[in-house]
């Protein structure tokens, strides 16, 4: 691997050589469960973890492998576990640093879904949750307790597409002494690299931009490598004697790959969220184009929603790239490539118009989905939020008249006049 690489290089080749059994140029799809031992004492050394290598598919598999190493390699960690979904990475990445009783302080601004994992199933763990505005420095301290374990946010959030600063929560992560994760979903790592910008670990669900068509669901923790795990001692299954490997303590052992064998060695060996290889090879297919398609997404994002904003239909448009914007600032500081690809806007015409709009789109597809080369629309107040009330759906960011697009690599001109012909039935 090269240091040097640039990101569209390090897209196709990080963490790939030709196979080394059959010279094949594409990383092969290893579709095996288990891997022959060469002896007795080979064996017993890979249980023990005194030896890296091929066990059993739950753990590792070499395609599955290929895209850890490039993953880790874009958003400049030391090592990566990739799992099934992005739902089941945000439970990997909290399991080696909670317990029963201990919480996490997480953004108010997050993905729906994320919101429910956390305020209803991880209580079942004992896991609890604190949400505060993270765009508010001392309600962060102020939330934070002895019990803390991590803080949680996204670096552009959905549905508004607002974007987080992710050097000043760093730094309030640092002050109290503890991890930051942060969601780089939407972002990806060509927008944004939380790392360098002092994150700890980060979280994608690989099944929006990284694969990008809509393909598979996928998810990845990213260590930094550089969290002191055994500093507070409020980190035990890193810092602590681990029973099931013979007393074996990971951070003393791998250092700044603590964490990442961590995630194997424990997470997938015992909650069994593994990601399948064809699931790997299909992302890795994706990945190779990430920074053509994010370029493209951003370009075609910004110019929609300045089309929409300008337009005498349209009430408001969330997006961080306009001017108008209050976190335009942020987004310019942080975030300087582009906001992103997903916002919401408001249809003069309340409900109705709103449905009537999302009917007739033609280009778009109304899915409960993101990220995909596709433009995707959905009307959230009659399908994800439509539990709530009206008061809490328009807290939500998805109010009666709101409706989110995340903008494909389509020609934007064809992405506009789709827009244009349904605005002009919705509002009719
Ligand atoms: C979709 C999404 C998730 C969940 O990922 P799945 O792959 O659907 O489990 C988490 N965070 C964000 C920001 C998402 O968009």
């Amino acid at each position: 691997m090269s240091d040097n690489w640039g990101f569209d290089t390090a897209a196709i080749h990080a963490g790939t050589a030709p196979d080394p059994a059959t010279g094949a140029r594409q990383v092969p799809i290893y579709q095996t469960t288990a891997y022959v031992f060469k002896d007795a004492a080979h064996a017993a050394r890979l249980f023990g973890l005194q030896e890296v290598g091929y066990i059993y598919s739950r753990l590792t598999n070499p395609t599955v492998a290929a895209l850890q190493a490039r993953v880790a390699e874009l958003e400049g960690g030391a090592g990566a576990v990739c799992c099934s979904s992005g739902h089941a990475a945000q439970i990997m990445a909290l399991f080696p640093l909670m317990g029963p009783g201990r919480n996490i302080v997480a953004s108010t601004r997050l993905y729906g879904g994320t919101i429910t994992q956390f305020s209803q199933t991880i209580k079942r763990f004992g896991w609890g949750v604190k949400f505060v505005d993270l765009d508010d420095p001392q309600a962060v301290r102020a939330a934070v307790d002895d019990d803390t374990r991590a803080i949680f946010c996204e670096s552009i959030s959905n549905p508004g597409g607002y974007v987080t600063d992710i050097p000043a929560v760093a730094r309030i992560a640092d002050e109290v002494g503890l991890p930051l994760i942060v969601d780089n979903t939407l972002a990806t790592p060509w927008l944004c690299k939380p790392i360098e910008l002092g994150a700890t670990l980060v979280v994608h669900s690989l099944t929006k931009y990284i694969t990008g068509n809509g393909t598979v669901t996928g998810g990845v923790i990213v260590d930094s490598g550089r969290f002191d795990w055994s500093a507070s001692g409020k980190f035990p299954s890193l810092s602590e004697p681990e029973p099931a490997y013979h007393g074996l303590k990971f951070h003393e052992t791998f250092g700044a790959l603590a964490y990442t064998f961590h995630g194997i060695a424990i997470g997938l060996r015992d909650l069994g969220m593994t990601m399948n290889p064809q699931a790997a090879h299909y992302t890795l297919m994706g990945i190779e184009t990430l920074g053509l398609r994010m370029a493209r997404h951003v370009e075609n994002a910004q110019k929609v929603a300045e089309w929409l904003e300008n337009d005498p239909r349209v009430t408001s448009v969330t997006y961080a790239g306009l001017a108008s914007s209050p976190w335009n600032e942020t987004a310019r500081r942080v975030y300087p490539k582009g906001a992103g690809a997903l916002f919401t806007f408001s249809i003069k015409g309340g409900y109705d118009a709103a449905v009537k709009l999302v009917d007739n789109l033609k280009l778009f597809s109304h899915v409960a989905n993101l990220g995909d080369s596709r433009s995707l629309v959905i009307h959230s107040a009659s399908t994800t939020h439509s539990q709530l009330t009206d008061e809490q759906k328009i807290a939500a960011g998805a109010g009666p008249d709101v409706v989110r697009l995340s903008i494909g690599i389509e020609d934007a001109a064809d992405i506009i006049a789709d827009l244009d012909q349904a605005l002009a039935a919705a509002t009719a």
